[in-house]
């Protein structure tokens, strides 16, 4: 029977990882690490539901990428899970980090199978060392390290968590409410990730995948009198300019497109709506930029980019090298991995009649190889 939600907390800032992406976004093989975990965990059960807890940035990318129910986190992981059980509609609710990513299968059944009505099943570990409490000795047998996932009612969880005391796990929020705390043997293998060096413990973790992801980006404006133009985020000199909510940079618009393209990631506007306020008259670097940290952070790296701009106003050549270097410095690469390329529409349609201009653009993107940090 389906009685158990699976509810997977990812939503912490994980400000102890020091490498260019989050580490929810390491890829191992050809799979984010939170869908490693979320698709793993899947079958050793079959769950009613499974809710992954992120950030709302997070959550656009994430659900483009896999099935999932997601939920935004809160400030805290007990204000995570608050809102996550809000979804829960099964008795029963297993809780887990998605930095807990090598999971012991026998540990999370043993876990499962224990599942009894106002419980909390926590697996556990015995001390092997001599303990001291102070000065004196203590007796091992008393004391045990907790782990997680754990196993919880989540009508106890829920009643437990309304409240603002903060509990440094789900069973000592069930113990509060006088739930049962069922113990079962826990496993040396469920290690966190938390620092870099985690990493080398982490068997599950394959490298990322060698392979280029190709995106395609087009975008066209026409010409508006009284305006600055600007391609590739350089001034180019002219009566007028682009129309467009945003400062018109068609060449980045397209290049946006291209790198959200490779990624997987939908389009500029998804990300940029020209219905949005705060985008009227932007400087679409500044969109550029904000494309390519995102991108990073989700543990993407750019190849190499290669745009075309089709115009028969004006002539670009004297700005080609300055555009290069230019993309080159806001993204972050080469500019032997930036190309530009220009051409005329031989006067014919709305660009050969001097209207506008439009750009294509092209991309590659590959995953950030953690193991060789
Ligand atoms: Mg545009």
């Amino acid at each position: 029977m389906q009685d158990i939600t699976l509810i997977l907390l990812g939503a912490g800032s994980a400000s102890r990882f020091k490498l260019p992406p989050k580490k929810q976004w390491l890829w191992s093989d050809n799979r984010p690490l939170w869908l490693q975990v979320a698709n793993e965990f899947s079958k050793i059960e079959n769950f009613a539901d499974t809710i992954i807890v992120s950030s709302k940035d997070d959550i656009r990318v994430m659900s483009n990428f896999a099935d999932y129910s997601f939920i935004e986190g809160g400030d805290s992981r007990q204000e995570s899970l608050k809102n996550a059980l809000k979804y829960v509609k099964t008795d029963f609710v297993l809780v887990s980090d998605i930095a807990r990513c090598c999971l012991d299968i026998d540990m999370i059944r043993r876990v499962i199978l224990a599942k009894k009505h106002n419980s909390c099943v926590v697996p556990t570990l015995n001390i092997v060392d001599t303990l001291y409490l102070k000065e004196l000795p203590i007796n091992r047998e008393d004391v045990k390290i907790i782990q997680t996932p754990q196993l919880s009612c989540s009508k106890t969880l829920k009643k437990a968590l309304d409240t603002d005391i903060e509990f440094t796990d789900d069973s000592s929020a069930i113990a509060s409410e006088n739930g049962e705390i069922i113990f079962v043997d826990g496993s040396t293998k469920a290690h966190k990730l938390t620092t870099v060096e985690d990493l080398d413990k982490l068997d599950c973790l394959k490298a990322p995948s060698k392979r280029a992801l190709v995106g395609f980006g087009i975008d066209i404006h026409p010409f508006e009198n009284n305006k600055k133009m600007y391609l590739c985020g350089v001034e180019i000199e002219s009566p007028f300019g682009f129309k467009a909510h945003s400062d018109g940079d068609v060449a980045i618009h397209a290049l946006i497109d291209a790198l959200l393209g490779a990624g997987g990631l939908g389009d500029i506007g998804e990300f940029y709506p020209d219905t949005d306020i705060r985008y009227r008259g932007v400087d679409s670097k500044i969109l550029l930029k904000d494309t390519v940290d995102r991108l990073n952070s989700i543990g993407y790296i750019i190849g190499n980019v290669d745009l075309s701009i089709i115009a028969e106003t004006p002539k670009l050549l004297k700005y080609k090298k300055s555009m290069r270097f230019n993309l080159a410095k806001l993204l972050n690469i080469g500019a032997n991995f930036v190309n530009i390329k220009a051409t005329t529409a031989e006067r014919l349609g709305a660009i050969g009649r001097k209207e506008g201009v439009a750009v294509e653009a092209i991309a590659t993107l590959y995953y950030y190889d953690w193991t060789k940090r």
